[in-house]
């Protein structure tokens, strides 16, 4: 694996930016995200790192020669964050030279009030955007727990189809309805299939707001490196591609996706909206967090030969601990915290990021800088590790012994503190998303948040 732990890992890092040493922070020292903010004190959007509550300008770090120049090494493709990519990035020249320059005892910018007070401003005076323009977004469904919920609600005596083992399935989504954290989500319109059993006139497909709303509790890889048309990216090299990881909610219509889906896949009901968080944290953050590759049961075919490397199956996985939070309008209008749907970890995926890569790209299709590969819903084997509402909701549990199969419609709806229920996303409902990677020995990072909150469809 090209990422490893350096001295920009040491727990034992603090920084001269206080709030950066608060143990519960998901931005200390050795985060140091990439995002964009717009700023009222600035003119521009500024590439920046995030620390603590402040943000640090890029722009102001290297016009002080305190970092290296980090524009367009791209070859002109200067659109937006490209330019901080790589090489200049992954290189970790720019973490390490943070690291230091953040550092407590460092007091080259500590120590200069005016520069300091023009590269850092607080997170609060500025709004955030999503980290990079997307190219591209593909999104995969490489959680085999998630699958075999989705598929036992269909197709009890047999959830998975042949090719899942062997493929990690996917489809090319849309990038151009990507939005950031925090962006109001209209609930979408669509076509819905005729009712069980209509007959006669009845037997037509209805047109109106979604009525089955529902999030996906992603994490998306960000490409920082492209690959040349025709030129497949081996396992090897795959992980070199990735820029890093942020929260993604893949929101879903699921009425317009059942009636949609047959034959192409999803349509409609997955392009309306998809909401990242704002930072995206570097695969040299996480180097710390790695972990093997979720271990196949011996009853599993291996991945055919140009999906397996050694290197994968020892440190492919990443630990991230996901959550899912709901608040509906009633509880904020009440002062009620939001309350957690699920919990889960990324580490449970059947194919890694690396994986995806190598697939994606065997046919000789060409990623570029700026493409998004969305995971799939992370979900694990227990009720409460299921990434979306129409697992988590289900009455069926393919997981328990014996498993419990129900057709799809069988659902528990979920109670709310102020006695509402919820089977899916209702208006005015907010979901948040949380991740973050913590390890004995390690300082605990995150990715931040990932929110949305569903206005009524328009009429
Ligand atoms: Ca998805």
């Amino acid at each position: 694996m090209p990422y490893a732990i350096d001295e920009t890992h040491d727990p034992k890092l603090e920084s001269w930016v206080e709030s950066a040493n608060d143990p519960n922070t998901d931005f200390p020292i050795q985060n140091l995200p990439l995002c964009l903010a717009g700023c009222p004190t600035k003119q521009l959007s500024m590439m920046t790192t995030r620390v603590g509550d402040f943000l640090v300008d890029f722009d102001v770090l290297s016009a002080a020669e305190l970092i290296e120049d980090t524009s367009c090494e791209t070859g002109g493709v200067c659109w937006n964050y490209v330019r901080a990519m790589n090489p200049v990035w992954r290189t970790a020249k720019i973490r390490k030279r943070l690291s230091e320059l953040l550092h407590k005892d460092n007091p080259e910018l500590r120590d200069n009030k005016k520069l300091r007070e023009e590269a850092l401003t607080p997170i609060a005076e500025c709004k955030m955007y999503q980290p990079i323009r997307f190219g591209d977004y593909t999104d995969f469904y490489a959680s085999l727990n998630h699958a075999t919920n989705v598929g036992s609600m269909f197709r009890p005596d047999n959830p998975l189809l042949p090719n899942y083992k062997w493929i990690p399935v996917g489809y090319h989504g849309r990038a151009s309805s990507i939005v950031p954290s925090g962006t109001v989500i209209t609930r979408p319109v669509g076509q819905q299939a005729p009712a069980e059993g209509a007959v006669g006139s009845e037997n037509r497909p209805t047109f109106g707001p979604c009525k089955l709303l529902d999030y996906e509790m992603e994490m998306g890889a960000i490409i920082g490196r492209g690959n040349d048309l025709g030129k497949p990216v081996t396992m090897a090299e795959a992980e070199d591609h990735i820029l890093g990881l942020c929260i993604l909610n893949d929101w879903s219509a699921r009425d317009l996706q059942k009636w949609e889906y047959v034959p192409l896949g999803p349509f409609l009901a997955k392009n309306f909206a998809s909401t990242v968080s704002p930072y995206i944290v570097t695969m040299e953050a996480l180097a710390p967090f790695r972990c093997p590759a979720m271990e196949r049961p011996t009853s599993d075919p291996q991945p055919l030969p140009h999906l397996d490397a050694p290197a994968n199956r020892e440190a492919g996985g990443i630990d991230i601990t996901v959550e899912v939070h709901l608040a509906s309008k009633q509880m904020r209008d009440t002062g009620l915290e939001p309350i957690r749907l699920s919990k889960g970890n990324f580490r449970d995926m059947y194919w890694t990021v690396a994986q995806m890569i190598a697939h994606h790209t065997s046919n000789g299709c060409n990623l570029q800088p700026g493409d998004l590969l969305g995971s799939g819903t992370i979900s694990g084997t227990t009720r409460d590790s299921r990434g979306s509402l129409l697992e988590l909701t289900w009455d069926g549990d393919p997981f328990a012994n014996p498993p419990v199969l129900v057709p799809g419609t069988q659902r528990t709806p979920i109670e709310l503190p102020t006695g509402e229920t919820r089977k899916f996303i209702a208006d005015g409902d907010e979901i948040i998303m949380r991740a973050y990677c913590e390890r004995e020995g390690f300082r605990r990072i995150g990715f931040g948040e990932c929110r949305g909150i569903i206005q009524p469809a328009v009429s």
